[in-house]
């Protein structure tokens, strides 16, 4: 049996759960249905279960705009965030529009029905049928079914136990255990104190050093504000506050690098010592966000490795051993417990095929439109988080822009909304500037952006504040698709 909706949401994680607020309060009019591959919401946070996991990026921007939140902790523990999404899911009732288990496979648009027939495997693994004017693609942007781990030479000679921490085992006993992380990333330095509080050592192995920096975890500012003014004011000022506090440390560091640079490295100085060799384990040879910044809680990394706790190595691995890790310069390092913190497998869309009239849709082929869109592609958006600012933010720009569109195509009798460019010379970049690995790695998966707007990804959140939600929504989409007239009988 095929069911039909105005709109289908992919994805019931912080994007999903956003969207749908936003379709029920600004196209009340629409009905939609979340489809969830897993059994449960909250994405993200409710699949990464390792220890410590946690956001690392504050709550009040991370948080949804229209759902404070409250807790005294800005950079807070998975488990609370989990349980925030589910708890802003069942206030405003989008728990309601969640179907559990429905994996969709296939997406394919008719232009003469002006709607998508959307492909699903239900819970009981039977085929799900879904047809929708509008197909919101909330579904995150790396595979869920395993992380990415390079190959180890001998990885299979190792005689204790090896983790990623995407599949954390619940019953892993570290305690008193020698552990080795590998990796630089914002996962290895979340686990390294973490692990360290129980086992006998925890061993941080990278190839090469990531900018670290601290911040408590508490905003005192925020929770001065929380407890003088009504919550939603209290929220939505310290949210300004910290979305243009970043903005002008992340432009800072990209319009004066070696100043920000040698500030990140004397402020890590000053946490571990003048004895300690920064020069080798936290100097990165890359400028200050040309990857995400890892950061760390109350200086809880810095804190361990001044206890003695945890260590880091820098240096390149060679095999592993039965006892451990060789490295190419010749060193061991013994483990019972091998973490490979090595990072994620990019996937884009929710690995769903896409096709328009019968013909396959190929996004690598394609240019982003305002970093929610793609070019010749009806009636769909996809989200795609900052990789410099809390992903909600760019997540409700995409959900409260969707329903602009919807409302436009209603407003003017349309069916179709479709983004192109008349200029086919104009010049093209890859998505992101990032050198992050697993961008890098899934570079061909990607679309590209053009040289001009709305083609020009902004990743700037003022900036697309005036282009989402103030500007045009006519700027190279084109609008079309009427009704058909009824033919009298
Ligand atoms: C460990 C970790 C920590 C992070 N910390 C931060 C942070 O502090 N700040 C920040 O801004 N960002 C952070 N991120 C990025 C993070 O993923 C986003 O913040 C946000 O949670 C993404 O939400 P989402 O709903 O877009 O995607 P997800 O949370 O990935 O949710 C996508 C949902 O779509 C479902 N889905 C996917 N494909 C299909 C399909 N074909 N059919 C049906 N359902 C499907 C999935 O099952 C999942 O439930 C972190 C990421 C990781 C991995």
């Amino acid at each position: 049996m095929t069911e039909h909706v105005d709109v289908v949401v992919v994805g019931a994680g912080i994007s999903g759960i956003g969207q749908g607020y936003h379709l029920q309060t600004r196209c009340p009019d629409r009905s939609y249905v979340i489809l969830e591959g897993r059994a449960a919401l909250g994405g993200t946070w409710d699949l990464f279960r390792y220890p410590g996991i946690r956001s690392d990026s504050d709550m009040h921007t991370l948080g949804f705009a229209f759902h404070p939140w409250t807790g005294d902790k800005a950079i807070a523990d998975g488990e609370s965030i989990r349980a925030y999404i589910e708890e802003t899911a069942r206030t405003y009732g989008v728990d309601r529009h969640i179907r559990f288990g429905h994996r969709v496979t296939h997406a394919a648009w008719s232009t003469e029905e002006a709607r998508w027939t959307v492909e699903a495997t239900g819970p009981d693994g039977a085929p799900r049928i879904f047809t929708c004017n509008f197909l919101c693609l909330c579904a995150g942007y790396y595979d869920y079914a395993k992380g990415y781990s390079p190959a180890f030479a001998d990885a299979e000679r190792f005689a204790g136990t090896i983790v990623h921490p995407q599949l954390w085992p619940a019953d892993l006993d570290y305690a008193g255990k020698r552990v080795v992380v590998i990796g630089s990333g914002a996962t290895a330095v979340t686990l390294v104190p973490e692990l360290a509080r129980t086992a006998a050592h925890v061993t941080m192995l990278q190839r090469s050093p990531t900018y670290v920096v601290s911040r408590p975890a508490e905003d005192r500012i925020a929770n001065w504000l929380r407890a003088r003014l009504p919550g939603k004011a209290a929220y939505g000022l310290t949210r300004w506050k910290n979305i243009l506090t970043s903005m002008t440390f992340y432009r800072l560091a990209r319009s004066r690098p070696e100043q920000f640079k040698a500030r990140l490295i004397g402020m890590v100085r000053g946490h571990l010592g003048a004895d300690y060799d920064v020069a080798t384990h936290f100097t990165p040879r890359y400028n200050p966000w040309d990857q995400r910044l890892c950061l760390v809680p109350d200086a809880d990394l810095f804190a361990s490795i001044r206890l003695g706790k945890a260590s880091v190595v820098t240096g390149t691995i060679d095999r592993f051993t039965e006892t451990g890790i060789r490295l190419t310069a010749g060193e061991e390092l013994p483990a019972d417990v091998i973490v490979t913190a090595t990072g994620l497998e990019l996937r884009l869309l929710g690995d769903i095929r896409l096709s328009k009239d019968g013909a396959p849709i190929d996004v690598s082929k394609a240019l982003q439109y305002k970093g929610m869109m793609f070019s010749d592609v009806p009636n769909l958006a996809y989200t795609f988080g900052y990789t410099n600012a809390s992903w909600t933010l760019k997540a409700e720009l995409v959900a409260r822009y969707v329903c602009r569109l919807l409302n436009t195509m209603r407003k003017r009798g349309l069916r179709q909304a479709t983004p192109q460019f008349g200029d086919a010379d104009m010049a093209t970049e890859p998505f992101v500037d990032f050198t992050s690995g697993y961008i890098q790695r899934a570079a061909d998966m990607l679309p590209r952006q053009g040289a001009r707007k709305p083609w020009k990804l902004n990743q700037n959140y003022v900036l697309d504040v005036l282009a989402l939600r103030l500007g045009s929504v006519d700027d190279d989409m084109r609008f079309d698709n009427p009704q058909p007239k009824r033919r009298a009988a």
